[in-house]
């Protein structure tokens, strides 16, 4: 793989806050098992949820759910199944937030679990503009490694797309 070739993406960022091994396996272009039915779930929450907003955009390697206009604010918005790893979804975000930052466009974020109701704004600050950097330099690192981290059992296994790869 070529440094060329690389760029880091929101998923990316998302996986390497819950899986560094599926970071380099995404990277590397590995099929997950499409047919796993925790993709499938989130594929249906993904078409049917603020279809009445759903203006997905693209932005470099921006591929956002929602974006609104609230006044002079833009929003930008990621809807996801659960809050359970909002942590990664909040890394996502911001990091959509940087790339827009560096093209001259402010815009603060939120997060939408349908599912629990429940939203969440996420806001670029210094702080979290360093955590990203750090962040994009060790995707990196995984990325060009000549072979994946070890598989390491965790609670996204049973749920993750590359269980059978992994632990067959
Ligand atoms: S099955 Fe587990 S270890 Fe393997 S890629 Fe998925 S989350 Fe990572």
């Amino acid at each position: 793989m070529h440094t060329k070739d690389v760029s880091v993406n929101g998923t990316l960022v998302w996986y390497y806050c819950i899986c560094k091994r599926e970071v380099w396996l995404l990277a590397h272009g590995i099929e997950a098992d499409q047919d796993n039915e925790f993709l499938e779930i989130g594929r249906i929450i993904d078409e049917n949820t603020y279809k009445r907003d759903k203006k997905e955009i693209e932005v470099g390697n921006i591929k956002a759910d929602l974006i609104r206009k609230e006044g002079e604010q833009l929003v930008v918005g990621e809807v996801k199944k659960s809050s359970k790893y909002k942590e990664a979804a909040t890394m996502q975000l911001l990091h959509y937030l940087n790339t827009l930052r560096q093209r001259g466009i402010d815009a603060k974020g939120r997060l939408f679990f349908p599912e629990e109701r429940k939203t969440v704004d996420v806001i670029l600050d210094d702080d979290a503009i360093q955590k990203l950097e750090k962040m994009e330099i060790e995707i990196l690192k995984i990325i060009y490694e000549n072979k994946p981290p070890k598989a390491v059992k965790k609670r996204f296994c049973g749920k993750c797309a590359y269980s059978e790869f992994c632990f067959a």
